[in-house]
């Protein structure tokens, strides 16, 4: 069998012009990894749209509801940042569905990607940040209740910090929250994850994955979780719009290898997402978010999962 992906054609929905969301990354994203082979169309999973009472679980159903239907106050809807419509918010809740649909198969075959997620900014009662239903948090709570899961980490190497993800588990113990970030970046107010590793603006790849080997080993040791969510935004890359880090392509990709063969070889399910990225050059962004499943393919093989 080969690595499993998830991917919808909802993914991608147009914005007006001159946006400066890059969503067609995700169709993007998608063509690239069928055009160089990276994988197959039989690779893909479709997910399904979700129902509001799994969103429910963690966001409040005033806001579910607001959201849905539209009806979010001015205010409410800016600091989210995309301009509302019905097809955002079915995409919104297929690309909840997509990271759940992501998890189950990770619990299934050790390892699988979403071509979308990790929208980390989200609180339970408002969006911020591109950000409108936080996936990952939704995707633990759904888990937990089917029963598949009892303990999660969370690994969100996104630029910036997780903080929606982290408020949502504070005094949560079977959610571990771990988000390496760089200090000085939105959201302007952080708040405390489990762990929080705040990085100085302008860290290259060395001492990036350094840091990165000093927490990631003792920490899936000490959660001992029965599942991984690894949030892979490329947003620390050196030419993205709003990172302020200095990683190269080189470095997310031997960054993603990191992550993915550690927590493999200890014996740990990932569920990978995309997570931010920003840049001018789309093609570019492109490529830098397929770095995730061209390593996981890479650790899929060689771990023969
Ligand atoms: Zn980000």
């Amino acid at each position: 069998m080969d690595l499993p992906l998830v991917y919808h054609p909802d993914y991608t929905v147009s914005l007006p012009q001159g946006h400066r969301f890059p969503m067609p990354k995700f169709r993007k994203l998608y063509e690239l990894l069928l055009a160089e082979e990276v994988a197959y169309s039989h690779q893909f999973h479709t997910p399904q749209l979700l129902q509001a009472e799994l969103i429910e679980l963690v966001h409040t159903p005033q806001y579910v509801q607001a959201y849905c239907q539209g009806t979010l106050d001015p205010k409410a809807q800016r600091r989210i940042g995309l301009p509302w419509s019905p097809a955002l918010v079915n995409r919104t809740r297929v690309a909840v569905g997509g990271t759940i649909l992501t998890a189950q198969l990770a619990l299934n075959c050790g390892l699988a990607c979403n071509t979308a997620g990790g929208t980390h900014h989200a609180f339970p009662n408002y969006g911020s940040g591109f950000c409108i239903f936080n996936d990952i948090a939704i995707a633990c709570r759904v888990l937990q209740k089917l029963g598949l899961v009892e303990k999660i980490l969370i690994v969100d190497l996104d630029v910036h910090q997780g903080d929606g993800t982290a408020f949502i588990f504070q005094d949560d113990s079977s959610v571990f929250t771990f988000s390496m970030h760089c200090e000085v970046n939105f959201p302007s107010t952080k708040q405390q994850s489990d762990l929080d590793v705040a990085l100085p603006v302008g860290m290259e790849d060395d001492a990036y994955l350094q840091i990165l080997a000093n927490y990631l080993p003792d920490l899936l040791a000490a959660v001992r979780p029965d599942l991984v969510f690894y949030d892979a935004g490329v947003d620390p890359h050196i030419s993205d719009r709003l990172g302020k880090l200095a990683l190269t392509d080189t470095g997310i990709y031997r960054r993603e290898m990191q992550v993915l063969s550690t927590c493999v070889a200890a014996g740990f399910p990932v569920a990978c997402v995309i997570g931010g990225g920003y840049a001018d050059d789309l093609d570019a962004l492109v490529y830098r978010h397929s770095l995730l499943h061209r390593a996981a393919s890479e650790i899929y093989r060689q771990f023969r999962l």
